[in-house]
């Protein structure tokens, strides 16, 4: 089914077999799936994906999944790439374009990466499931466990937005609302897992989320017919979708589906939690944690991120940058983009307009240059955030 090959560790560069369950490795460091790709150059042409299912398995030889009865699917990926001309035009961009995942099962991008966690649970026989989220994940994970029949543990802050919870408990998962963050969830699920023989399903925590989401950078290539953007914006958290895309250019390249010219990565995240946008205007190879984090984009409320000197070492590979932006900015941009573009983003995608007005302003990015924002899911999850202004 696939070139899956081993899995490696980034900092050590210990090496794992695959077909084998895997956390993080003995080193601490997120673990990541590595392909034979000189193997898929010869047997893997990009042709060969005319005509197949537009979902995420149209890559699945790319994929971690051996045996396709174990691929957990809801129909996910492949959405659409969104020429936005009125929104450019206001913020004096030619070319911008909203890659929009609120179409995704659960109505977000993490659909991709726990679908194929779950698959993979799946596939390596584990049955309870347990994950910290700030809100999409969860809804996610419950879908995805509750059409596979496994065991779904969840822990978030009590002030999800409450179509996250509802979402949850409709598809059967043991609900648990914590006082305090993602983080604070994180460690529960740390402290319990043992006793209650839960898989750790936390970012970065296991191989496979990542693999699910660097679909998105396959995506951009096959859309833009195989040539990648030059600028693309991420609003990021644990940074998973921003790792996961920057290996997905290495892999397309080594298997001779696109060049070496590169987009220039650019990390958002909102003013009240930027511990990544510290530590790239620091200089830093990791980033401190971040104290007090605020913001009403929830997905971006993770004051700590497992993968942050990938997230730092994608951004400056690629000559990028990270800047932070102001909750009231970010909300007023759901409301321009909705008139503008009849897309309805959610506070997380949101925040890339007012930094894309930056950039432009700043001539950092020029007004001809193919631009890529990501909505990474829907508006209409985060009803309470509007109602409140
Ligand atoms: C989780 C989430 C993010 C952040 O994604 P990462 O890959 O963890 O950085 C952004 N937007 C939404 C809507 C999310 O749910």
């Amino acid at each position: 089914m696939n070139f899956l090959s081993r899995i490696v560790c980034p900092s050590c560069a210990a090496v794992f077999e695959k077909g084998r369950v895997l956390g993080l490795c003995t080193c601490g460091s997120p673990l990541l799936a590595e392909y034979d790709l000189d193997a898929a150059r010869n047997r893997f042409p990009r042709d060969s994906l005319s005509g197949r299912p537009p979902t995420m398995w149209r890559y699945r030889e790319m994929l971690p999944v051996q045996r396709p009865e174990n691929v957990v699917s809801l129909g996910e990926g492949f959405t659409p790439l969104i020429q936005a001309r009125r929104l450019g035009a206001a913020l004096g961009l030619k070319n911008l374009y909203i890659k929009d995942e609120s179409g995704n099962p659960t109505g977000s991008f993490k659909a991709r990466g726990l679908c194929a966690a779950v698959s993979m649970a799946c596939e390596l026989g584990l049955r309870k499931l347990a994950i910290p989220s700030a809100g999409n994940a969860a809804g996610a994970m419950a879908a995805y466990s509750a059409h596979a029949g496994l065991e779904c543990h969840i822990f978030m802050p009590a002030d999800t937005p409450r179509a996250n919870v509802q979402e949850a408990k409709i598809f059967g998962a043991r609900v648990n609302l914590i006082h305090g963050l993602i983080t604070d969830c994180g460690k529960i699920v740390t402290e319990r897992k043992e006793e209650e023989g839960w898989f750790d399903v936390s970012t970065l925590k296991e191989p496979y989320r990542i693999e699910g989401k660097k679909t998105m950078g396959y995506e951009l290539a096959e859309q833009f017919g195989w040539e990648l953007p030059d600028v693309i914006l991420y609003p990021t958290g644990g940074g998973t979708g921003l790792i996961g895309m920057w290996k997905a250019f290495r892999e397309m390249e080594a298997m001779g589906w696109i060049d070496g010219k590169r987009p220039r990565m650019v990390t958002v995240q909102a003013a009240g939690c930027a511990p990544i946008v510290r530590a790239f205007q620091n200089n830093r190879s990791q980033a401190e944690p971040w104290q007090e984090a605020r913001t009403v984009a929830s997905g971006l409320r993770v004051p700590r991120a497992i993968g942050d000197f990938l997230i730092l070492r994608a951004l400056r590979e690629s000559k990028g940058t990270a800047l932070a932006v102001d909750d009231v900015d970010l909300v007023e941009a759901i409301k321009t983009c909705g008139k503008l573009e009849g897309v309805f983003l959610c506070p997380e995608g949101a925040a890339c307009v007012p930094a894309l007005k930056e950039l432009a302003q700043q001539k950092w990015i020029a007004a001809d240059e193919r631009v890529v924002m990501f909505n990474t899911g829907s508006g209409l999850k985060y009803l309470e955030v509007l109602e409140r202004q």
